[in-house]
């Protein structure tokens, strides 16, 4: 039995759909999740990823991915790239075709394009609105968006996890938080804090406030909890808890932790604000709810 994983309700779905599209199609796990992505990162809509997200405090769109397969833990991942989709593609060819595990910038976007990736103009009318909008405001409402969620929508990161026959996989692909600084970089690409698979234990993934996700190593924490035997539900409930606990600032900001186990089974904890997120299992994909644990 597939099972796959994917956050938040507008681009989770667009990116099961994708997903569930590549597993009839016959795709492998790291082929189903990065089409997942693929398809939420060209999808303009969608806010904090890929075409048309929402760009850095310079008006400039970087993006950040990550991938990750269990059986030999080999991993991608690209931070700060501009120009260039999809970033989850690139990720995995930095997996595939180099000896590293993530590049940067101007690097990441060299690479993409000696891989065959053409650079575009990321941007959308909508983009370069908001990025109008968020200029107009005065320096101290600049300093607050982007490490305030104050309720505009910016929740679009995708993470997706899968799962099959004892094996899994994890990935990740973000513009990161709205306006961010120049080259900051958040939880998303980051092995550890945004994702984490290993097939003697089960995959986790991360989204929310980056920062805070990544200071208590979110997706790893959950890996290690399944590795002791708790249950995905456990163990995402446990890290939560725990960062909240360790950190009670964490709270400003929404944060989820999301975790599949070997045999498929599947769980997801979150602070500050509800949450929604994808499953697909036996083909069909359910939307599923979930209240703040603390
Ligand atoms: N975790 C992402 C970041 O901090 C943002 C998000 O998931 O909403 O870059």
């Amino acid at each position: 039995m597939k099972t796959i994983l994917s956050t938040w309700d507008r681009p989770g779905q667009v990116a099961i759909e994708a997903a569930s599209k590549m597993s009839k199609g016959g795709g492998s796990l790291l082929d189903i999740l990065e089409a997942g992505l693929a398809a939420s990162e060209d999808y303009p809509e969608l806010v904090a990823i890929g075409r048309g997200s929402i760009p850095n405090s310079e008006g400039r769109i970087q993006l950040d991915a990550s991938i990750m397969t269990g059986d030999t833990l080999e991993c991608g991942a690209v931070c700060g790239m501009e120009d260039v989709l999809p970033a989850i593609s690139v990720a995995r060819k930095v997996m595939t075709e180099t000896d590293h595990v993530m590049l940067c910038g101007e690097g990441a976007r060299n690479f993409a394009i000696s891989q065959g990736y053409a650079p575009q103009n990321l941007h959308t009318a909508d983009s370069c609105r908001r990025y109008s909008e968020f200029a107009a405001q005065d320096e101290k409402r600049k300093d607050y968006v982007h490490t305030v969620d104050d309720g505009v929508p910016t929740h679009d990161t995708v993470t997706v996890l899968g799962v099959e026959n004892g094996k899994c996989a994890a990935a990740s692909s973000t513009s990161g938080l709205a306006f961010k600084l120049p080259g900051r970089v958040g939880d998303s690409p980051i092995v550890g804090a945004g994702i984490y698979a290993d097939d003697l234990a089960g995959a986790a993934g991360a989204t929310g406030w980056g920062e805070e996700l990544w200071k208590t190593a979110a997706s790893f924490r959950v890996v290690e909890g399944l590795r002791r035997g708790l249950t995905p539900q456990e163990s995402c409930e446990e890290v939560i808890t725990s960062m909240v606990r360790r950190r009670p600032e964490a709270t400003k900001y929404p944060s989820v932790v999301l975790a599949v186990g070997l045999d498929g089974s599947w769980g997801a904890a979150c602070c500050f604000r509800a949450f929604d997120m994808w499953v697909l299992q036996d083909g069909l994909p359910v939307k599923h709810h979930f209240e703040p644990v603390i």
